[in-house]
């Protein structure tokens, strides 16, 4: 596999097709701004380490802000718990989500970035410095960036979790792929499943969705679309009991709600799409949600407080890409830069809770 040695400073990247880190770390690390002497005090503090956060530090820490992202509970976000990642653009062969995210990491560390492994717990926004708290250490930053995700919401299955990323998946647009010609089965009855189902028809042999009662809670136009599709046999009134298979998954057993039998159905791919929660606990009382829970940008990536941005899925639930939310904070990157350029750090923000 060739070596690529970047214009940007002489940089070599193996693009092996088998995907291995390169050694980024071995690049010496920028020098930071006078914040980074103290331990947890930044100019910049970013919560959350999928590809929003981890790209608001790569451009944060060019910036010299020398932020401190503070990674949370999966660090790396969503996309470690997905296989091979094929529309991420500039890894043509693909690249296995775990490995992308590190890849990520590394690029941010290389800068100057520091990330500690803990999950905020608590924040405090009413005035300069924000104040946030994660496994009893508090943490001071003249701007925050708010990139905490969304967490796909599963059955709670044992055979799911043991069956993930070897055929169960809560990403149709990340894994539809790998079902060419190959029987799958959606659960859910919301506009998540049906559009999912929707889309692995384009893949799939056959889509079973799955759903729990008889009515969905879909809107009627992607309940007539799915109704109307050949590609889809629709099961209502079951639940899944198990999620069949030893290495991957061959099946799932349905149980019929109404009269308990149970049975079961070939499929190779099984799709949870039973909805998505933000991760916005710690801010309740601090920022803005909308009808669906999900963080309120009020322009650009600026919540309603100054000096606090937000990026990626935990505002966003239309699009839920990780291109999507890298890009996002990368402007809440620029956008924290910018504001902080206008604000002097001993400055006060005023902030209400609620
Ligand atoms: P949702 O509307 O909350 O639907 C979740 C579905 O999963 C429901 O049908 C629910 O069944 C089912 N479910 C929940 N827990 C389950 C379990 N443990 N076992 C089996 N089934 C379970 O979530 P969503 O579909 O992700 O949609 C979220 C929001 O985003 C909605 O407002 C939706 O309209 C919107 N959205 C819009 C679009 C679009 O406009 N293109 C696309 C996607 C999503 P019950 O019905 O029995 O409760």
């Amino acid at each position: 596999m060739p070596d690529i040695t970047s214009p940007f400073g002489g940089l070599t990247i193996d693009f092996g097709a088998t995907g291995n880190a390169a050694p980024l770390a071995a690049v010496p690390v920028a020098s930071a701004s006078p914040a980074a002497e103290s331990p947890h005090e930044t100019n910049v503090l970013i919560l959350g380490s999928g590809p929003a956060g981890l790209t608001a530090a790569i451009y944060a820490a060019r910036a010299n802000l020398a932020p401190i992202v503070l990674a949370g509970f999966q660090p790396g976000g969503q996309l470690t718990i997905t296989s091979e990642v094929e529309n991420y653009p500039g890894f043509p062969e693909g690249i296995q989500g775990p490995e992308l995210m590190a890849r990520f990491r590394q690029q941010a560390e290389r800068f100057g970035t520091r990330v500690f492994d803990v999950e905020a717990d608590r924040v405090d926004f009413s005035s300069r410095p924000f104040r946030a708290w994660a496994a009893g250490v508090e943490y001071r930053a003249q701007a925050v960036i708010v990139a905490t995700g969304a967490s796909a919401l599963w059955m709670g299955l044992a055979s799911e979790e043991r069956l993930r990323g070897q055929g169960v998946s809560a990403c149709a647009t990340c894994d539809g792929f790998f079902f060419r010609n190959k029987a799958v089965a959606v659960v859910g009855g919301g506009d998540t499943a049906l559009e999912e189902a929707l889309y692995l028809t384009r893949f799939a042999s056959k889509v079973h969705l799955l759903h729990r009662r008889a009515e969905f809670r879909a809107s009627r136009i992607m309940q007539a679309r799915a109704e109307s599709h050949p590609g889809i046999e629709i099961h209502r009134g079951v639940t899944v009991d198990e999620v069949l298979g030893g290495e991957s998954v061959t099946g799932v057993r349905l149980r019929d709600v109404a009269t308990g039998t149970t049975r079961d159905l070939p499929v190779e791919g099984f799709f949870v799409a039973i909805g998505h929660r933000p991760n916005t606990a710690p801010f309740e009382t601090w920022l803005a949600k909308d009808e669906k829970g999900y963080l309120v940008v009020e322009h650009e990536t600026h919540s309603s407080i100054e000096g606090v941005f937000i990026a990626g899925d935990v505002h966003d639930h239309r699009y839920r890409q990780a291109v999507t939310a890298a890009g996002d904070g990368c402007r809440a990157a620029i956008d924290a830069e910018r504001w902080l350029e206008e604000h002097e750090p001993a400055e006060a923000v005023v902030a209400t809770a609620g």
